[in-house]
């Protein structure tokens, strides 16, 4: 690690330059890396040089040393983002000059793929290749709101009173971003991209279990060329720390996030203190309906993706699996015997399929409801707890309808499926839970996907798929799931001020 002379920032405080380029912020072989916040162009320490360890969730051992930041270091990148808003280049930019920058930062991501999935995959545990799919999606999140902005087409409205009305989208300003530590990238990306493209400075605060390709990130946009204060990266925790002194600050006119219910309505409170719009994707307890009539080898393969990929840390996951009683015995054996077959292994070999669980902290949590299955009255089929803070894909059958299991959101490989017997039956059932993300739908029968599809009270439902996102297309939740919908149009018009110009064609 090559450590640059210090500058000191525009207060009183003396920040230490860590590095000024991608280049430099490299890790020096043998040494244990070290990443700081992106600030101003520049990645520096925290003023009192704090800083926490990120740690493996396979090894369980601390791989790399991060910047701890807290008010001051959130006050700083907000100083910076307003400065580079209000008075940089920017915002004026232009479409096509900004298209061209987020292009190369996506150009670059590319050819760091290696070393941002494996920063998240060493922070979070996910499986390298997933991680690696994970890069190019968020690269074509950069790609794709630039391309957006530059081409997205406005109303012109005809009027009969002889005037000519036209809405413009000015960028809102400062965006803060937070994150949750499931999804880094790609996550930080869907928050980051559109923002940037449509004019926005941002600051970036990234989940304190995942905070390296963040910071790496950073580095790339200092190399891409982006101009000093126009993306910033602070380290920290939630409460009584950066997220905190984020999400009350009056200067900020946007906020987005992703995270836990019970953080969205922290940060709702917050932000309506300044009368702040907020974009809150929040958590899920997904229904997945497989209806007799489904082609069943494809129900159960995307059945055991949408429960068991990234070992079940997805929002979207489909946590409470409902088949129609005449396949039900066959879908069962069918699917646990894939649950059973999954490849288990370290992260980081390329053929591993599923690994531990993100933290201790959070294995815990999923360990938690494991062990309670009996008392709630329901049975194992198949899984339980590993070694590590691993859960192994794990099916629930026979769970109460109102025990926790079924009602709470476990973030975590384990599914409880039920059988049904009716439409009407299932479509309540699905609809039973104040959460409203999505839900996923197994019939070839063309007019119940419909009708089905219209009835289920959620911001997506997959038909005969899963995960398959198009970035045109709304994302988001209903009731406890979220607040706005982002994506395509959705983000331009949370990113910007829409704003009607109204103008006299003929004075007579
Ligand atoms: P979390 O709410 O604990 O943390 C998310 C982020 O918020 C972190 O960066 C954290 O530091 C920050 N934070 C925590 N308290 C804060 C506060 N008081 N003020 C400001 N920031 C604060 O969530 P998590 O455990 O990281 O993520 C898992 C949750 O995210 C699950 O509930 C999951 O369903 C949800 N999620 C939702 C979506 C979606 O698109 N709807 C996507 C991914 C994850």
């Amino acid at each position: 690690m090559i450590f640059g002379q210090g500058v000191p920032p525009a207060n009183t405080t003396e920040y230490r330059i860590t590095s000024r380029t991608a280049q430099e912020g490299r890790t020096v072989m043998g040494e244990t890396p070290f990443f700081g916040h992106i600030i101003d162009g520049k990645e520096i320490e925290s003023a009192d040089g704090a800083r926490f360890e990120t740690v493996n969730p396979w090894t369980r051992e601390p791989w790399a040393k991060v910047a701890l930041g807290g008010k001051p270091e959130a006050d700083l990148a907000m100083t910076a983002a307003r400065r580079a808003f209000d008075t940089g280049p920017w915002p004026q930019m232009g479409y096509a000059a900004r298209q061209e920058l987020l292009h190369r930062l996506g150009d670059l991501m590319e050819t760091h793929t290696d070393e941002l999935a494996s920063a998240d995959s060493r922070d979070m545990g996910k499986p390298l290749a997933q991680c690696r799919h994970d890069v190019a999606r968020a690269a074509l999140n950069f790609r794709f709101f630039a391309d957006h902005a530059k081409m997205a087409v406005a109303d012109t409205l005809p009027s009969d009173s002889g005037h000519h009305v036209y809405s413009r989208f000015e960028p809102a300003g400062v965006v803060v971003a937070i994150a949750p530590w499931n999804f880094p990238l790609m996550l930080e990306t869907w928050k980051v991209a559109p923002a940037l493209a449509w004019g926005n400075t941002v600051v970036l605060k990234p989940a304190e279990d995942t905070p390296t390709s963040a910071a790496i990130l950073g580095r790339l946009a200092i190399e891409a060329g982006f101009p000093e204060g126009v993306f910033n990266v602070v380290h920290g925790y939630g409460p009584n720390s950066v997220g905190e002194a984020l999400t009350k600050d009056p200067r900020v006119d946007r906020i987005t996030f992703t995270g836990e219910t019970g953080t969205g309505r922290i940060i709702a409170t917050a932000a309506a203190q300044n009368l702040t719009p907020v974009s809150l994707e929040l958590g899920g307890k997904n229904a997945n309906i497989v209806f007799a009539d489904a082609n069943l080898d494809n129900a159960v393969d995307w059945s055991i993706q949408s429960i068991f990929r990234n070992a079940g840390q997805i929002c979207l996951s489909g946590s409470r699996l409902y088949v129609q009683r005449p396949i039900f015995d066959e879908f069962l054996t069918q699917f646990v015997a894939k649950a059973e077959a999954m490849k288990f292994g370290d992260p980081l070999d390329p053929a591993t399929e599923f690994g531990p669980l993100a933290s201790e902290e959070h294995f815990t949590k999923v360990k938690g409801y494991i062990d309670s299955v009996q008392e709630e009255g329901g049975r194992i089929a198949t899984g339980g707890v590993g070694h590590g803070w691993v859960v192994k894909p794990t099916v629930l059958v026979d769970m109460p309808p109102g025990s926790r299991q079924v009602c709470e959101e476990i973030f975590g490989p384990v599914v409880v499926i039920h059988p049904f017997d009716t439409e009407d039956e299932v479509v309540g059932l699905a609809n039973g839970t104040p959460y409203g993300l999505d839900a996923q739908l197994f019939t070839e029968n063309l007019h119940r996907a419909h009708r089905v599809s219209a009835r289920l009270n959620v911001g997506t439902v997959w038909v005969n798929c899963f995960f398959i996102r198009d970035l045109r297309a709304p994302f988001g939740g209903a009731g406890s799931s979220g607040i706005g919908r982002e994506g395509g149009n959705f983000s331009r018009e949370f990113f910007t001020e829409p704003k009607a110009v109204v103008m006299q064609i003929d004075p007579a």
